[in-house]
């Protein structure tokens, strides 16, 4: 609905995203990079209507458009520091896809698997995105190789993906642990290792030596690694 004539609207979540991704460190920056992460797109009643999804089988991705809650409060800014640059270089904020934005507007495109019917309710199974858990969903648009997929298209220094530099290895308490959590969750162990090939940690933090203990949490579980050198150790896998 349009709350005026003026160039102020307001919208409404229709749904909400479930997703292993419990807080902000750990989250890979952009869709596709961690293909393990699955999560379930969980529709408000006012849209859980089968028919709104008559045909949506045909696509193996989705466009979402999100609302960046858990930034929503900072205000925009409109130069930023890409981790991707070091961290150091500031480049303006419609130059990036920083989540300090007006509008706290998200996009991602995601690996679509599934479409699920229970009781009327509906549930959309996606993996490979990049969201946090909670995230209130906009809209959801099929992707449309044709028209979506731009082989020529031109981004600079964003135009591949990062370069992994690091190697990710378990020590034998984790692999003793992720005995027991594969049970619950079958993917685990490449889940924890594509998370932590992209080197989650601040770019200010890749060059401290002695700050080099870090944990994460993914699902109920705590992920506790170390870096040393190139090289990632997953410590221990704890249940919260
Ligand atoms: N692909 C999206 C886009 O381009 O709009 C997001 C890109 S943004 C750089 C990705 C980061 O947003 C993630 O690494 C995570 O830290 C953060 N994020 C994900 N979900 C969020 C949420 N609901 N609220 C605030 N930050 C979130």
């Amino acid at each position: 609905p349009i709350s005026s004539s003026s160039q102020t609207f307001s919208v409404e979540a229709i749904g909400t995203v479930l997703s292993p991704y419990k807080q902000k460190f750990g989250i890979p920056r952009q869709p596709g990079l961690v293909k393990y992460a699955t999560g379930i797109i969980e529709l408000h009643e006012k849209y859980s209507r089968p028919e709104a999804f008559d045909g949506i089988e045909q696509y193996s991705h989705l466009w979402l458009e999100f609302y960046f809650h858990q930034t929503a409060d900072a205000d925009w800014k409109p130069s930023v520091r890409p981790p991707r640059l070091g961290g150091n270089k500031k480049i303006g904020c419609f130059a990036t896809r920083s989540n300090f934005r007006p509008n706290n507007l998200g996009l991602s495109v995601v690996r679509f698997d599934r479409i699920e019917i229970q009781h009327g309710k509906v549930r959309l199974h996606i993996s490979g995105h990049d969201l946090l858990d909670q995230t209130p969903i906009l809209d959801i648009k099929p992707y449309i190789p044709y028209s979506d997929s731009l082989p020529d298209a031109q981004a600079g220094v964003f135009e591949k993906e990062p370069e992994q530099t690091l190697n990710v290895h378990f020590s034998n308490q984790a692999n003793q642990d992720l005995a027991i959590h594969q049970q619950q969750y079958p993917n685990l162990t490449s889940f924890i290792q594509e998370v932590l090939i992209q080197d989650p940690r601040p770019a200010y933090m890749r060059t401290k030596a002695n700050r080099n203990d870090f944990s994460i949490q993914l699902y109920d579980l705590d992920i506790k690694w170390r870096v040393e050198d190139n090289s990632i150790e997953v410590i221990e896998v704890i249940k919260l």
